[in-house]
């Protein structure tokens, strides 16, 4: 079998409502889909959500990226996923979210010339997945309402944002776990606290159950996440910290992570995923599978590599629910709050009207 044509297309979604995070804020959203076609009628679909803060990328220079890709992608058989994975490497450094369109389709196409739903072809049994939900930073009052509701419709899980200012980060999760007494709780600073701040509120989210803190400080400071994770009575997860198995390496054996956020958009697709998760697993170390504002198609393709993974203990595949992307897909999986039940269709089971 081999690649024939590579297409890909920049459609604009629109949020419900602005997500703020320490970062910065995020009211307006595109994605770049990526339909790959092979000289064996079989067609993979794929998808690039750049977020410019996180990865570096815009929808700009993942089409820009993907044009360079194309000479070596045509022609290739879409089994030699390692030579893909290296061919683009060569090509351009990072860029893990225009990788991953690519990485996503070949795996659609490799799945259904399998004959199976993608869970199972690596290697999965079961192919249903927990996800949470994420509540933005916002006034404290407005997130536990917000906590009470997701609880009320089914929600176990809730990620929340964090970074505003300890007064209000404290008042929010006192105020949340109120609302949601039974909810298991994670909180994500995104890079926004020093080691003494990440330490002084792990205390404070210990006593509130926290289960774990996400990205205290700023991702190259690998070394204060270390001397963080060593104090923290809360365990530590690593997300904009680690983009690639190089990354996973080094996080590990600093100890400086007890959970690794995995992100197909910023790792570069899921055979970079899987290769970052075997790392964390061999050396004790859980995994998350977390998302940018993707749709239906790639939350389904990161829902298929939870099912297939048990070493990913979370699940925060929930930005689907932030935009309707119903004009641009036909169906996908199946939601009941708060599972993701994924088709039992070959490949990621996404019919995309492109
Ligand atoms: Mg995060």
């Amino acid at each position: 079998m081999r690649v024939t044509r590579l297409t890909a297309e920049r459609v604009a979604v629109a949020l419900a409502e602005p997500f703020v995070v320490s970062l910065g804020v995020i009211d307006s959203a595109d994605t770049v889909f990526v339909k790959i076609e092979t000289d064996a009628a079989v067609t993979g679909y794929g998808e690039a959500a750049a977020t410019g803060f996180v990865t570096g990328e815009t929808s700009q220079t993942v089409l820009e990226a993907l044009k360079l890709f194309q000479p070596a992608l045509i022609g290739a058989n879409p089994f030699a996923i390692d030579h893909i994975h290296r061919l683009m490497d060569q090509i351009l450094v990072r860029n893990g979210s225009a990788k991953a369109a690519v990485d996503m389709a070949l795996h659609d196409i490799m799945a259904k010339a399998a004959g199976l739903p993608l869970y199972q072809y690596l290697g999965g049994a079961v192919g249903r997945v927990e996800t949470d939900m994420t509540i933005g930073l916002g006034r404290p009052d407005e997130m536990a309402r917000q906590a009470g509701e997701l609880a009320g419709r089914g929600y176990r899980e809730l990620k929340v944002k964090a970074g505003a200012s300890d007064a209000v980060d404290r008042e929010a999760i006192a105020l949340i776990r109120r609302a949601a007494p039974q909810a298991r709780l994670k909180v994500d600073a995104n890079q926004g606290w020093t080691a003494s701040r990440a330490l002084r509120m792990a205390a404070h989210y210990a006593d509130e159950g926290v289960e774990a803190i996400e990205q205290p400080l700023p991702y190259w400071d690998i070394d204060g996440m270390a001397y963080v994770r060593s104090r923290s009575p809360v365990p530590i997860m690593a997300d904009e910290s680690c983009f690639t198995p190089a990354d996973a390496s080094v996080i590990v054996r600093r100890q400086a992570a007890d959970t690794i956020n995995i992100k197909l958009m910023k790792c570069g697709g899921i055979h970079r995923a899987l290769q970052i998760d075997a790392i964390a697993e061999a050396a004790g170390v859980t995994t998350m599978l977390g998302c940018m504002l993707e749709s239906r198609l790639s939350i389904a393709a990161g829902a298929h590599l939870v099912a297939a993974r048990p070493n990913f203990v979370y699940a925060d595949l929930d930005s689907f629910n932030d935009f309707d992307d119903s004009a641009l897909i036909r169906s996908a999986f199946a939601f009941s709050i708060p599972f993701i039940d994924l088709p039992e269709t070959p490949g990621i089971g996404v019919d995309l009207g492109f």
